[in-house]
């Protein structure tokens, strides 16, 4: 099964194996393939398929993050983890959900089956950071999106050039909605765990930014670029990214108030 956008190597050791509808990312390190989230679960053909395209073995993933705990995250984790015997990883908070302690992974909103429950092998913390071989993965917390939404920094490497990349793990406001919060046991003030999120996250220096969702970061675009031969380097991207859901929150805050 084709992916809508042509998988692609990034920059670097640097992957996109996604789709338009989320993305997937892998950094190929000395001691295997770290992969970050696994998308929806009729996606599994579809990243196998795209993987090969770009010659990266499934078998050899050996970590799998998750960004948080929604199922078009981790739709695939438990087959790829079969297939190649991959630790995964998520936030501490948000092994609750794919373990099933609860029921927030938003299986039941889009009508999907998921995977049977699971905990991860790792339960990442705030600060906690992860090395394959020269590769580090920095994790921070960015609760909003969900309680334990992640952001990730990685070092990744071309021609000798190290350059940070970096995810906001969790932007979409569909679980800031007042009605949904008030539906799954939450209080408006997730509104401002987000804003925080966004705050705290703006102290990163970041080179190219992974969409968590390919909308956010130009995906298709940065393809185009890479086709072209033009380089995706861009620290400004980051800060806009941070500014553009600030402003969307505002206007949630705003529609809300009028309403
Ligand atoms: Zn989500």
């Amino acid at each position: 099964m084709r992916s809508d956008i042509q998988p692609f190597r990034m920059y670097g050791n640097l992957y996109f194996v996604g789709s338009s509808k989320v993305s997937v990312h892998i950094i190929k390190t000395e001691v295997g393939l770290v992969m970050i989230d696994t998308g929806y679960p009729d996606m599994y053909e579809q990243i196998l398929d795209s993987m090969q395209a770009l010659e990266l073995d499934p078998k050899d993933i050996c970590a799998i993050f998750h960004s948080h705990g929604h199922i078009d995250h981790f739709g695939c984790t438990l087959r790829l983890k079969e297939l190649s015997g991959a630790k995964t990883y998520i936030s501490r908070i948000d092994n609750d959900i794919v373990n099933g302690t609860r029921d927030l992974s938003w299986a039941t909103e889009l009508g999907l089956e998921r995977e049977k429950p699971f905990d991860c092998d790792v339960l990442i913390d705030e600060g906690d950071s992860f090395t394959f071989g020269t590769t580090t993965v920095r994790c921070r917390l960015a609760p909003g999106h969900t309680e334990g939404t992640l952001a990730f920094f990685v070092n990744v490497e071309e021609n000798g050039s190290t350059v940070v990349a970096g995810m906001h793990g969790g932007l979409g406001l569909n679980t800031l909605q007042r009605a949904w919060l008030n539906a799954n046991g939450f209080t408006v003030a997730m509104r401002d765990a987000y804003r925080n999120s966004l705050h705290k996250l703006a102290d990163e220096t970041v080179d190219i930014v992974m969409g968590n969702h390919p909308g956010q970061s130009n995906t298709t675009h940065n393809l185009k670029k890479v086709l072209a031969g033009e380089s995706i380097l861009n620290r400004n991207a980051w800060p806009a990214l941070l500014q553009t859901y600030e402003a969307k929150l505002d206007k949630l805050l705003a529609d809300e108030a009028a309403q």
